[in-house]
């Protein structure tokens, strides 16, 4: 497949016209891809859904797309794991688990994403007892920057930098990820004043098995959100769900982004209309994957960074003050959640429970002083960003905040030693390297 078309990331900021589209349909056809464009002096990125603000996605050359490798392999009820072809999307692999009675421990908040894009940038739902979905691979084949197929077995230490190797190290071709049996969530919200929710945000963290926190600014105003298992039959309204999703979503609220984009001082006075609507008590039961998931937002930016859970208040107080001294008109809500501390090698939750703040926006002007300054808040808290998500981060803090980020990079020279899967984004945060050839 050989077209000269435009790809683009899901928030349209980053864009490109690749060299080249390929889209290989076994493993075997990526290796000897690889290989050509190693032979040639080119570079690959294989590229998921296209679904990350940052551009860690964007090819600079050849774009291969994993979707005709998108099978599910084998699903192991005794060992609690599905293998599926790497390409395989989040919404596709739900069904077919939910079909089999299964499913992912935990989500973020939409499924559109590749397996392998989420494993590659440690995308995360909200939880201090389970970790980001890549925390559950384990084992992984790999397609090495010399045209290796690698297996990472669960006892091989290199499966514990490949799980968020920000496609850096090779492609994925195959995951086996750890299942669960289906469960329902009772999912309950609490508005709260937002000051008593930063003061207590570490003990809101552990007060349920699934935890989350938003802020609109300029509210005053929290809501925390609380998910627990139960037997309880679901009685989410799939037509409240449809209206959130084709209405709101996708006309109500792009709407007034583009009016405050243009009128930033009407902000703080629709951030208040818009909590007086939606800042109510709630309780709903749901599949797990309905309790995850929010209908698709509209287009907006992020960026997010990832601090020690006992930093988690010093940063939320800290981007509170930030908003107020600086007087910055912010339309999105701040996003407060909670990740288990792992061992793969660039997780923002590597070796520490961490609290991860996402500070988002609609397009408007103080978009990037609010994004610089929450940047250089977490400079001060050594936090560590978030792959998905814009980030100016330098590879000297890189080294300095990932206690594997050097082992890490030691790989990839092993691994891609031609540079082959390097990219903008990743010459920028990781430092720059030679192109192929
Ligand atoms: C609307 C929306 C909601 C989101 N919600 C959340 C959320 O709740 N929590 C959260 O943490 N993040 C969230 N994200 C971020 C998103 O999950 C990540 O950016 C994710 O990486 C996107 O997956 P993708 O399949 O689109 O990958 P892409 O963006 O296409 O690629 C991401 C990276 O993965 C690499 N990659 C892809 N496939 C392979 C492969 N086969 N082998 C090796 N590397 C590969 C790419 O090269 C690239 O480096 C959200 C993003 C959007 C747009």
């Amino acid at each position: 497949m050989r077209r000269r078309l435009r790809y683009s990331n899901w928030s349209g900021r980053h864009s490109t016209i690749p060299s080249a589209w390929e889209a290989p349909g076994d493993e075997e056809a990526v290796a000897a891809l690889v290989r050509r464009a190693v032979a040639e002096g080119r570079r690959v990125k294989v590229v998921g859904a296209g679904h990350s603000w940052s551009d860690i996605g964007m090819p600079d050359d050849i774009l291969v797309s994993l979707d005709g490798i998108a099978d599910v392999r084998a699903i192991d009820r005794d060992a609690g794991t599905i293998t599926v072809g790497a390409g395989i999307r989040l919404w596709q692999l739900n069904a077919r688990l939910a079909e089999a009675g299964l499913a992912l421990p935990i989500l973020g908040s939409v499924t559109e994403q590749s397996v392998a894009g989420v494993a590659s940038t440690a995308t995360h739902g909200s939880s201090l007892v389970h970790g980001n979905i890549a925390s559950g691979v384990v084992g992984a084949r790999l397609v090495t920057g010399r045209g290796d197929m690698l297996a990472l077995g669960a006892d091989d230490p290199r499966l514990a930098a490949a799980r968020v190797g920000l496609g850096a190290l090779g492609i994925l071709t195959e995951i086996t990820i750890r299942v669960v049996p289906a469960f329902n969530l009772r999912e309950e919200v609490e508005p709260v004043a937002v000051e008593q929710a930063a003061a207590d945000v570490e003990a809101i963290a552990r007060s349920a098995e699934y935890v989350k926190i938003w802020h609109l600014p300029h509210t005053g105003m929290a809501q925390v959100f609380r998910y627990t298992r139960t037997d309880e039959a679901p009685n989410l309204s799939r037509v409240a769900r449809w209206i959130d999703d084709h209405v709101v979503n996708r006309r109500v609220f792009p709407a007034l982004l583009r009016f405050s984009g243009r009128r930033p001082a009407s902000i703080p006075r629709m951030n208040r209309i818009i909590a007086r609507t939606y800042l109510k008590p709630t309780t709903m039961v749901a599949g797990s994957v309905e309790a995850f998931t929010l209908a698709m937002p509209p287009r907006h930016r992020e960026t997010e960074y990832a601090v020690a859970i006992g930093d988690a208040r010093a940063a939320f107080e800290g981007t509170l003050a930030l908003i107020e001294r600086e007087r910055l008109r912010v339309n999105f809500p701040l996003e407060v959640r909670f990740v288990r501390g792992d061992d793969a090698w660039m997780s923002p939750a590597y070796g520490r429970d961490t609290c991860q703040l996402g500070a988002y926006s609609g397009q408007a002007p103080d978009l990037d002083p609010y994004f610089r300054g929450f940047e250089r808040l977490m400079d001060g808290l050594d936090g560590r960003p978030h792959w998905g998500k814009e980030t100016t981060i330098s590879p000297a803090k890189v080294l300095a905040r990932l206690p594997m980020a050097a082992e890490f990079l030691a790989l990839r020279g092993r691994l891609d030693p031609h540079g082959v899967f390097a990219n903008g984004f990743l010459d920028r945060v990781l430092g720059p390297r030679a192109a192929a050839g």
